[in-house]
């Protein structure tokens, strides 16, 4: 995941810069790349992981700010707070660098996403599309509008519905006569 290699790579670059001070090679200065100091590189990259909890400190607070800042989006957006409490520390951390804007649609993509596990359709998902392995299901209307239609259906291949019928879930149907042209 990206958020997993994000949290590596600012370990490892807060850990980086402490490295010559804490280990410093023996190196003369008229033999600077000799086997003997190259020896001691190679075993100072084998300690690194030492000096890396300052990056995991720095991260973890980082993590700590960017679940705060989506707690506000969610509050401000009446989104329910559990869904960033949920949430794992490497979702969260692959928020970091996106705008208040792309966090909000993020949340509530998860509390939609939620409403269906739950058996409900999310408000405003009022039109009625066929998705060739649910059947017919409710969407979004913007959803539908750029989906080939078929028969009278909007057609699309696979839905966030899939998800729930995967689970054993409940699905909500529109009635066959819910598509502009039926079937
Ligand atoms: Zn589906």
């Amino acid at each position: 995941m990206n958020a997993l290699t994000e949290l590596k790579r600012r370990a490892r670059t807060s850990a980086t810069p402490a490295t010559p001070a804490t280990h410093a090679p023996r190196e003369s200065p008229e033999s600077q790349e000799s086997q003997e100091s190259q020896g001691v590189k190679a075993e100072n990259r084998r300690f690194l992981p030492l000096v890396a909890p300052v990056g995991i400190q720095e991260a973890l607070e980082s993590l700590r700010r960017e679940r705060e800042r989506l707690l506000a989006i969610a509050t401000a957006g009446q989104i329910d707070l559990d869904q960033v409490h949920r949430l794992h520390d490497l979702d969260v951390a692959g928020c970091v660098g996106l705008d208040e804007r792309q966090l909000a649609a993020f949340l509530s993509m998860l509390e939609e996403s939620a409403e269906r596990h739950a058996g409900q359709v999310p408000a405003g998902h009022t039109a009625a599309v066929h998705c060739a392995r649910c059947g017919p299901v409710w969407l979004h209307p913007d959803i539908a509008d750029v989906l080939p239609v078929v028969d009278g259906w909007p057609r699309v291949l696979g839905c966030p519905w899939c998800f729930v019928r995967k689970a054993g879930g409940t699905i909500p149907r529109p009635s066959l006569t819910s598509a502009s042209g039926g079937v």
